[in-house]
């Protein structure tokens, strides 16, 4: 190939067509930044100097002069709503949904915005009636979802039992287990009316959504010992045995006092000792100690807590062991025994709680749901021992 004097023109030109394209590029940033509002630039400096306060007040500055600016709308009243601005955040959410020049979309995300603000606020009814506005449509399922909560926060146990089933329709995970302890709720309610039917339909119900429910076998265990029905009592609580053994130390004391009225007491420590065997259990062990102490007198106690201590050592057992071993000594036991049994059960006594597994929240009595972090069935139905 040979070389022409015009190849000479091409660098040239591709220098001159770069510089034109950089012109361009430039002069339309600055047109674009010429647009937004100096307030905008104001609030980005004061967000990169570490001064958020200022920062907000410069984009709501923004925000005031340029309605559009939807999206920045939006940041700033969740903003507010997780600085817990509610006030602020309120009225941000209330102004985008009033504007009449909004799309359908822009609408129902500010309402949806601004009954969360309501929900976090407290103010339960306003926040329920903007979520009512949305339970069909595009947030459909967190607005049931939010007035689920409400429902239950409010223990609205038969609106929150209608709620979940069309949470369910939606396609949302399977609701029976909570489905369950609201039907428990309303037996246990229909309990302390003395309105019997009604608790027992409702147990039914509770069954009927969860068949492995451990509060619903508890409950119908209570219904039958209430009515005097013993044995039934009895063969409700033992259905622990097969659906959820775990909860076993939270009927232990029920069902040996039910065996011990009905003079059953070896069946009462049989059963008991059969837990006992099948699953290690502080609370377990103290109801048989207890049982045993009674029945079989102080030595027999003591002898099954070493047993314990030997296959389990727990300080709850050893707390038992020493009770039982200055019982049996009586006035020829040591001052420092009687000591040394007093700091243990103190040592017990104080950390002798239920515990929740999702938020650690600590009571001296069970629940089913967490007061805390008021999920189900998340505190476990086991003492523990002091860490
Ligand atoms: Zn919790």
């Amino acid at each position: 190939m040979e070389f022409e004097v015009w190849y000479l023109l091409v660098i040239p030109l591709f220098f001159g067509l770069g510089w034109v394209a950089a012109r361009i590029d430039i002069r339309h940033v600055i047109e674009e930044s010429r647009a937004v509002p100096r307030s905008y630039f104001k609030g980005l400096n004061y967000l990169l100097s570490e001064q958020p306060d200022k920062a907000i007040e410069a984009f709501l500055e923004v925000a005031r002069m340029d309605p559009d600016t939807l999206e920045l709308h939006f940041a700033l009243g969740a903003l507010f709503r997780r600085r817990g601005e509610l006030d602020r955040a309120i009225r941000i959410h209330q102004n985008v949904a009033d504007r009449a020049d909004l799309s359908q979309e822009h609408r129902l995300k500010a309402l949806y915005e601004l009954g969360e603000d309501f929900l976090k606020a407290g103010l339960l009814d306003r926040a329920e009636a903007v979520f009512r506005k949305l339970e069909t449509g595009t947030h459909a399922r967190e607005s049931l979802r939010n007035i689920l909560e409400i429902q239950v926060l409010t223990k609205d146990w038969r609106e929150a039992i209608v709620t979940a089933a069309r949470l369910e329709k939606l396609g949302c995970p399977a609701q029976n287990a909570d489905t369950a302890h609201y039907y428990c709720e309303l037996a246990l309610a229909a309990m302390l009316k003395g309105d019997e039917q009604a608790a027992r339909a409702d147990l039914d119900n509770a069954l009927r959504e969860n068949k492995r429910s451990a509060r619903a076998w508890i409950l119908l265990g209570d219904l039958e010992a209430k009515a005097g029905a013993d044995d039934a009592a009895i063969a409700a609580w033992r259905q622990l045995e097969e659906v959820n053994p775990a909860y076993l130390p939270i009927v232990a004391e029920r069902l040996t006092q039910a065996m011990l009225r009905n003079d059953r007491q070896a069946a009462a420590i049989e059963l008991l000792m059969d837990y006992l065997q099948r699953r290690p259990s502080p609370d377990l062990l103290h109801y048989l100690f207890q049982t045993v102490a009674q029945a079989r007198g102080w030595d027999a106690a003591r002898q099954l807590a070493a047993d314990e201590l030997k296959r389990h050592p727990s300080l709850r057992a050893l707390d038992d062991y020493l009770q039982a071993s200055n019982a049996v000594r009586q006035a020829d036991g040591s001052v420092e025994d009687r000591v040394a049994q007093d700091l243990v059960h103190r040592q017990v006594s104080r950390g002798d709680y239920f515990q929740c597994g999702g938020c650690g929240f600590k009571a001296r009595q069970y629940f089913w749901q967490c007061p805390a972090c008021a999920r189900w069935e998340s505190i476990a139905p086991e003492r523990q021992e002091l860490d």
